[in-house]
């Protein structure tokens, strides 16, 4: 059974969630401050976190941050709430690394999707091989990916993004499918995420970004080497 630890301060939402999640069979932790979350984190090692990003104490940015520089917490996908005012606030987020982020007020019936399917994005990748793309090198059983021997650190959402990619290595893929396969959305709706998580990529593939191609009017390829 998979634990989600829900970190936010609006009791009545956090509430609403929990009843959701436990209605799928999820097992939920609660946390109404920043700092409660954060030792929450450490003490259960759930599969997945729920943070909202205006929190007490500290807020969801500074809990991100503190749960990305810890190896106990640094892989466990994270799933950001935001209020649809701070458009800016998202964006941060997005760029610090969220796994996947949603704007209140939402269906509790998305969330249920959206946290399905990074949970089975995340298993899944526990539990295949080795691929290789030079000069890049997936490690799927460990979410380790190398560039000619060095090890990148990617964030569970940026590796299964680069890999998919480099699956189809030459061949642009377009905007939808890579929303729909990667992040399991239907519509283009959250395309930004898609852009803010390839520059991502670019910055932390330093010297072979240049075979990570924008393809205009369609979307992204990865060039062979
Ligand atoms: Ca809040």
């Amino acid at each position: 059974m998979h634990t989600i630890l829900i970190i936010e301060d609006e009791i009545d939402i956090a509430e609403l969630i929990r009843l959701n999640l436990e209605r799928n069979q999820l097992h939920t932790e609660l946390a109404h401050d920043g700092q409660t979350g954060i030792n929450k984190a450490f003490e259960h090692l759930p599969d997945l976190i729920i943070l909202d990003l205006m929190l007490p104490i500290k807020d969801g940015i500074a809990v991100f941050k503190e749960l990305r520089n810890d190896n106990r917490t640094r892989s466990i996908p994270v799933l950001m709430l935001t209020a649809k005012a701070q458009v800016e606030d998202r964006i941060a987020g997005l760029e610090e690394g969220a796994d996947d982020y949603l704007t209140k007020p939402f269906s509790p019936k998305e969330l249920t999707l959206r946290i399905k399917s990074l949970l089975k994005r995340h298993t899944k990748s526990e539990h295949s091989s080795l691929f290789d793309c030079p000069p890049f090198k997936f490690n799927t059983s460990t979410m380790q990916l190398y560039a000619e021997n060095e090890l990148i650190e990617l964030t569970a959402t940026e590796f299964k993004l680069l890999l998919y990619l480099c699956e189809r290595v030459d061949t642009p893929q377009n905007r939808h499918t890579l929303l729909k396969e990667v992040w399991g959305y239907h519509d283009e709706v959250n395309s930004r995420t898609l852009d803010t998580h390839m520059k991502r990529l670019r910055q932390k593939a330093g010297d072979h970004s240049h075979l990570i191609e924008t393809v205009r009017g369609i979307g992204y390829q990865i060039i062979s080497q």
